[in-house]
């Protein structure tokens, strides 16, 4: 089956469409958070990043690919950090979504915000007023004082009345009712408003872009009313089309709603399917990417199971072997999941020499991955039966005696001992058994030393446990001629 054939089958499966429904979702809530902020060249810098990536992986360019491999963990890093602000708005949002603001008696409440402001418009007073939406901007405003009155003109336009000592700042509404004026917002970074406007319609702007609250603004220069919300201003031509702005505002404090502005429902649309594309590319090359067959070379371990009693392992263990494999990319990548390993099962063998290939069942691989080959190819294994025999203990000399002294006897006791081992093969000694070192440079006269049995791990002691071994070393004078 071809490449094309097998993403088409998996592109129908409803994990793939859940898949790439998950990645659209998450590219276009990121697109519009950071758009609202101002971010969104990083965002498109990052998008663009990624499909350099990913084409680099299609054309197997591997210095690409080893460099985005290798940055990729400290931009991680790095994006966590810049993007901090942004990220917690994200999750604010997530929160958000299982709130629902009281949305109080709108209508009588949104006319009476209306009618006052287009007043103070007329009078040329300044004002400003934020209805939040579903996030809470309580962490982005600071200052201000507590009121919790109902909505009402003469409250509005005392607050907004400049010979109040309260006339600077926001007022802000929850439900139905005034909580608090005199309120400082956060100023816009973003460079979105020009710099004829002043720091009134810049606070609006900065919170209309950080939260979705919509915000209404009576300008004292301008005198005119203006609405912020999602970092867009629109003016105000009409006491109504403020009625209609609060309303409206109020009726979609909802997740999505906030993304449907009128007018912009086209562009909505067009930037969900260009997140679509982008998530149905990014998917479609990662499973081109993990079906393409490719060739790996491995060491593996090789592990002996215990042989049956009365049997040992005799001869060259080989402990490591090379394979050479082949399978889809994903496969072979996620292969250390299976620890691959060479078992000799060596318990259900009986005496004699026998080869053990090294096959794919041994190995324990997963089912698409073939072996090529293997070096070795073939493990040869001796298990011989354990016989007990004497073996005679060699004293092991270091060194040279002093000068004019030379050895006239050695003597060890005892000299055998009784072991369990392997027996001879091909005539020649396999096992043998010699003491710790005896370092002859220091010894001036005639010596007695305690030393252990030094054998190899196929041999045991009958008696379960080594005895130490005396020797005794006897010196004579020796003259030279
Ligand atoms: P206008 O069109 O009404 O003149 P403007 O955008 O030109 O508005 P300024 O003339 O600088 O802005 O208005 C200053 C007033 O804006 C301040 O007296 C204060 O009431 C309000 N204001 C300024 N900064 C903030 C802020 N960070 N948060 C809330 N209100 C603010
Ligand atoms: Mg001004």
């Amino acid at each position: 089956m071809n490449t094309t054939n097998i993403l088409f089958l998996q592109l129908l499966s409803w994990q793939a469409l859940l898949d790439i429904g998950i990645i659209t979702a998450s590219l276009y809530f990121l697109y519009r958070t950071l758009a609202k902020l101002g971010t969104w060249k990083i965002f498109v810098g990052i998008c663009f990043a990624f499909l350099v990536f990913v084409l680099a992986s299609l054309l197997n360019l591997e210095g690409v690919e080893w460099i985005f491999r290798n940055i990729s963990h400290v931009a991680v890093l790095a994006m966590i950090v810049i993007f901090q602000p942004e990220l917690r708005k994200i999750f604010e949002k997530i929160v958000s979504l299982y709130g629902r603001r009281k949305l109080g008696n709108q209508r009588a409440t949104s006319e009476i915000i209306a009618e006052t402001l287009w007043k103070l418009a007329k009078v040329k007073c300044g004002a400003l007023v934020v209805i939040p939406g579903k996030e809470s901007i309580t962490d982005k405003i600071s200052g201000g004082y507590t009121l919790n009155a109902n909505v009402s003109a003469p409250i509005i336009q005392s607050i907004f009345d400049h010979h109040s000592p309260g006339h600077d700042g926001a007022m802000v509404l929850e439900s139905d009712r005034i909580s608090s004026f005199g309120v400082r917002l956060p100023i816009s970074q973003s460079g979105t408003l020009g710099d004829e406007y002043g720091t009134r319609h810049h606070a609006a702007m900065g919170i209309s872009e950080q939260s979705d609250a919509m915000i209404l603004l009576v300008s004292e220069e301008r005198a005119a009313v203006s609405m912020f919300s999602n970092g867009k201003m629109r003016p105000m031509d009409s006491p109504a089309s403020i009625v209609d702005a609060i309303n409206s505002h109020n009726q979609r404090i909802g997740f999505l709603g906030a993304v449907y502005e009128s007018g912009t429902k086209i562009k909505t649309i067009a930037q969900i399917a260009t997140c679509l594309v982008i998530a149905t590319i990014f998917w479609s090359s990662l499973v081109v990417v993990n079906q393409q067959i490719i060739e790996k070379l491995i060491t593996v371990p090789v592990e002996y199971t215990s042989p049956n009693t009365g049997l040992v392992l005799v001869g060259e263990k080989v402990n490591e072997v090379k394979v050479h494999l082949t399978g889809t990319k994903s496969d072979l990548d996620n292969l250390s999941t299976f620890a691959p390993r060479v078992t000799v099962v060596l318990n259900d063998m009986s005496e004699g020499e026998r080869v053990v290939l090294v096959t794919k069942e041994n190995l324990k691989l997963p089912k698409n991955i073939t072996i090529l080959d293997a070096v070795p190819a073939a493990l040869e294994v001796v298990l011989a039966e354990i016989v007990q025999k004497t073996v005679p203990i060699v004293p092991q000399l270091v060194g040279k005696i002093p000068e004019g002294k030379k050895i006239k006897n050695i003597k060890i006791e005892p000299d055998t001992i009784q072991v369990l081992a392997p027996p001879d093969r091909n005539g020649i000694k396999t096992v043998n058994a010699s003491t710790t070192p005896v370092y002859l440079n220091s010894i001036e006269s005639t010596s007695v030393i305690y030393c252990k049995i030094i054998a190899q791990p196929s041999m045991q002691p009958v008696d379960k446990k080594w005895p130490d071994v005396k020797v005794t070393i006897e010196l004579e004078e020796y003259k030279t001629q």
